[in-house]
């Protein structure tokens, strides 16, 4: 099956309640999306099985969720006031804006009108806004957080501490950031807010290039996990040239979207950079410490060496936007119903599909049959999301859950009232067989875990 044009999956997202345009009554705001109830579903999922692979499954790790406004200090240290810059340029006739980085070498006329391009300026893409009432003053400034990793570094000598932890250990942590991006687009591929999934990993120097390989195959191996074709993903050496100012070495995992192959997730071998940066660090020339507004060394004493380190962090950085378009993808298939409009049917893995199981009534204007399909949806809920749906006949009803990826669905008929089994149709073979009501939550719990781990 050819991968799907990205126009194809934003259309299945609006019209199945996975994604919508930000302010749409209003014109909608650009490159900004909501989730809708099966995106948010999808996304939780997302998030949930991350953690589950990177803390739950690991005993190296632990959780933390720092908050997205930190003092401005900390993006001053981390050399994010400084070099957190794109370079832009401006068409001087259709005033269309490029990244530079992103033109062809050597680039001289717009790509769009071949006008005029401006010379290219500097441009920081941290959103400022103030704290307090007083919005014109720089001493309230502070900056949505461009990345969620700053956080974790503040917070590494409270973790490691209060948890008594030893290198080497990891802290993981979900949360948005925000970038004003010069260009976006593509859907959730880039847009100004988003969410990341990232882990700074901790260890002895030394260590370092052993652990970025690896989380490099760590990661990998999750994408895979979740139903990610190995032709679609790849790994990508960032050559040193293009290295962040903070990395010795990344490795980027790459997805073959839509618009072809584009980064998914960067794997960056970050050195001490960090903790040394928001270290007060040896004392300077004129006498004064490096790090001014700081009070403390995150150093580590090693009880081995009886020596303080500044541990080497190894950062597996992912976009959980980036994620569910990659599954979104993935999971897109169309189907021959033999009717001429082929149907289609998203193979999202179990555990990541919006909706497990579906209770669907043969008619809904029979109140035995809509009673029982109720009392059925309740008792399926207390093992995993099930829903109700009679909103139309049952070929229209499967075709919905399909459309959105539910594994299952559950047709209560006549045959129901009298010997109390149900019609299970599976969403992949689209196959029918009955299972008896009392069967039926530990029938489709077993299929559920087995088609997760299958995937
Ligand atoms: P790019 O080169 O695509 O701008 P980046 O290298 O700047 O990405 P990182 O700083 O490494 O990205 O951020 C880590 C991850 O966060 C990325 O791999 C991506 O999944 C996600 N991410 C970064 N910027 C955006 C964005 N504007 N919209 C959606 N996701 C993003």
């Amino acid at each position: 099956m050819p991968a799907p044009d990205m126009n194809t999956i934003v259309s299945l997202c609006k019209r199945r309640g996975f994604l919508f345009q930000s302010s749409e009554i209003y014109g909608g705001l650009e490159s900004t999306w909501d989730y809708g109830p099966m995106g948010v579903e999808l996304k939780n999922a997302v998030k949930r099985e991350w953690w589950k692979a990177n803390v739950y499954d690991r005993d190296d790790m632990e959780g933390l969720d720092a908050a997205i406004l930190m003092k401005r200090a900390v993006w001053r240290y981390s050399g994010h006031e400084e070099t957190f810059h794109d370079p832009m340029i401006d068409c001087k006739k259709c005033k269309k804006r490029f990244r530079a980085d992103h033109l062809e070498p050597g680039t001289e006329a717009c790509p769009e009108c071949g006008g005029e391009l401006t010379e290219a300026r500097q441009f920081n893409l941290m959103f400022r806004t103030h704290v307090g009432p007083v919005s014109d003053d720089e001493s309230s400034l502070v900056y949505l957080r461009p990345e969620t990793a700053q956080g974790i570094f503040v917070n590494f000598a409270n973790v490691q501490t209060a948890m008594r932890r030893k290198l080497p250990f990891g802290i993981a942590q979900i949360g948005k950031a925000f970038r004003n991006e010069i260009v976006t687009g593509n859907f959730i591929f880039r847009t100004r807010e988003f969410e990341q999934m990232e882990i700074e990993f901790f260890c002895r120097p030394g260590e370092d290039e052993e652990w970025h390989r690896h989380w490099v195959d760590q990661r990998y191996n999750w994408y895979i996990g979740l139903g990610i074709d190995p032709s679609h993903l790849r790994r990508y050496d960032v050559p040193a040239d293009d290295l962040a100012h903070y990395s010795k070495a990344t490795v980027d995992l790459e997805y073959e979207y839509p618009i072809g192959w584009s980064e998914l997730e960067g794997i960056a071998n970050r050195t001490d950079f960090d903790l040394q940066s928001h270290s007060k660090g040896p004392t300077g020339e004129d006498g004064k410490r490096l790090n001014r507004d700081t009070t403390v060394d995150l150093t580590y004493f090693d009880p081995q060496s009886r020596e303080h380190v500044t541990p080497y962090v190894i950062e597996p950085s992912a976009g959980v936007d980036r994620s569910v378009l990659a599954l979104l993808c993935e999971a897109y298939s169309e189907r021959d119903t033999g009717k001429g409009q082929p149907r289609v049917v998203m193979g999202l893995d179990p555990r990541l599909a919006p909706i497990k199981a579906a209770v669907l009534p043969l008619k809904r204007n029979e109140p035995r049959i809509v009673e029982k399909g109720r009392a059925l949806r309740r008792m399926l809920s207390e093992h995993f999301r099930a829903v109700y749906d009679d909103t139309g006949g049952i070929g229209k009803l499967y075709a919905r859950q399909d459309e959105i990826g539910t594994p299952f669905c559950c047709t209560v008929d006549f045959q129901t009232l009298d010997d109390d089994t149900v019609t299970v149709r599976d969403r992949d073979t689209w196959d029918q067989q009955r299972v008896a009501v009392g069967e039926l939550a530990a029938h489709l719990g077993s299929r559920l875990v087995v088609r997760g781990n299958e995937s």
